[in-house]
């Protein structure tokens, strides 16, 4: 087997291969898997002119990657930033490629994005750049070929103007095309708490593997978004006392606990936890190194890192953050006897409600609430249960274990599909 040698950089497409490589050796995966896996099966590049409030045309680079659709059609967000480029678009392809196999829902993965800032563009701006990706991509995604969503500095509006401008063009209105829309056009209950769901989820079941009770544990969440200030308010209500929490502003202690509901209150009045007096300020840094129980990352990618990965004190790890934690920390984590539940487990509930709101817009039929997080749960315990096996059964870390699930089961129906 002659797998590729990858450099220790920081980047998703290096942190990725590193992993998937360390997993695949493992396994033994055969060279005609591996490198098939290795390449996205398709990626589109678009330029896409549009008009500006100013009357000037602008010209905007956009992608989209289906990095596998052995497993279904391919499923990721997209995400409007001046950081996208392509390498990164398929590395966070193949992320979700991984993400959907572990938690079994039947989807391959996707990505895509737009070179563009969108806190400078109006909200006219916004519309006729999406339209234009929209239709640029028309025969490239589809219900049944690749299915987009929100990332990062998209939402609901957005998956809004793309069923639209979709449907427009073929003739029908197709809401399973996207996913993350707003309610009123097929959106599904749940699914914006459901990232911080799988969280707590994974952080319930992490918990007891380890011998604990909830009541004497101790969590600090790093990020106050939607995972982050969501995973807190579900891990208090299992009984763990939340002392940390933090935003872009910093870190605020507090050992006898912070309230959340009170942190989220003043979060959602000011706009960030800025002047919060719940607890005392600390840094960002020094956050990821209290002492606790439990730490959930759910900020933003490499925060813990071979610089800071020796000083963690936390027994556990959550990461409801994409990256969180570059691939040379790994192995410190894992010599301090770490658990981390890796992040293409551990936030993979947005993309099980994803797949129910599909499921939904296929039928007409939409479910309560209570029905979306009941079965959102079940996937998310059981694919945990499957991955602390593995990570039992090969003596490795439940990354390492994450990723040896996903590619067996990508690979052994890759074989079933045959090749050319
Ligand atoms: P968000 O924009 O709602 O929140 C991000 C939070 O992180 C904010 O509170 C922000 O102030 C804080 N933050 C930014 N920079 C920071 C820094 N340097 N230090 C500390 N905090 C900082 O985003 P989100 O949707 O909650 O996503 C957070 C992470 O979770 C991302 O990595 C995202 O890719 C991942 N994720 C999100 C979802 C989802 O459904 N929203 C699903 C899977 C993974």
């Amino acid at each position: 087997m002659s797998h590729s040698t990858i450099e220790n950089k920081l980047n998703p497409l290096d942190s990725m291969m590193k992993r998937f490589d360390e997993a695949a050796k493992i396994i033994g995966l055969d060279d005609a898997v591996y490198n098939t896996l290795k390449y996205p099966a398709k990626s589109l590049t678009v330029h896409l002119p549009v008009m500006m409030d100013n009357g000037k045309v602008e010209v905007f680079e956009g992608h989209r990657v289906q990095h596998s659709t052995t497993l279904g059609p391919a499923k990721g967000g997209i995400r409007y930033s001046m950081d996208v480029d392509i390498d990164e678009v398929k590395a966070l392809a193949a992320w979700m490629t991984w993400k959907t196999a572990i938690v079994g829902v039947p989807y391959g993965g996707g990505k895509g994005g737009i070179k563009c800032d969108p806190k400078k563009m109006s909200k006219g701006e916004l519309e006729r750049l999406t339209r234009a990706y929209a239709a640029a991509l028309s025969d490239f995604i589809g219900p049944d070929k690749d299915i987009p969503a929100p990332d990062m500095n998209t939402g609901g509006q957005e998956m809004a103007w793309i069923v639209d401008e979709y449907s427009k063009i073929k003739g029908e209105f197709t809401p399973a095309v996207i996913t993350g829309k707003p309610i009123s056009m097929g959106g599904s209950l749940g699914r914006v708490e459901a990232t911080g769901r799988g969280v707590m989820v994974c952080t319930r079941s992490a918990i007891a593997k380890m011998g604990l009770r909830p009541d004497e544990c101790t969590c600090v969440v790093q990020g106050f978004g939607n995972v982050g200030s969501i995973s807190a308010k579900l891990i208090e209500m299992l009984g763990v006392k939340i002392i940390a929490i933090s935003d872009i502003t910093g870190g605020y202690y507090n050992p006898n606990g912070i309230s959340v509901s009170d942190a989220m209150n003043y979060s959602q009045e000011k706009g960030n936890l800025e002047g919060f007096t719940g607890g005392s300020k600390v840094s960002n840094s020094e956050l990821l190194e209290l002492d606790c129980t439990i730490l959930v990352p759910a900020a933003m990618e490499d925060q813990i890192t071979d610089k800071n990965a020796a000083n963690i004190k936390a027994k556990l790890i959550v990461e409801g953050a994409n990256g969180p934690t570059s691939a040379n920390a790994d192995k410190i984590l894992n010599d301090k006897g770490i658990i981390v539940v890796p992040d293409i487990l551990a936030n993979a509930g947005g993309v099980t409600v994803s797949y129910f709101e599909w499921v939904q817009n296929k039928m007409g039929y939409y479910w309560t609430e209570e029905r979306v997080n009941r079965r959102a749960d079940r996937l998310m315990k059981s694919a945990f249960d499957t991955v602390f096996e593995n990570s039992n059964k090969f003596n490795v870390s439940m990354r390492t274990a994450a990723y040896i699930v996903a590619i067996e089961k990508v690979a052994t129906t890759q074989r079933l599909r045959g090749t050319y």
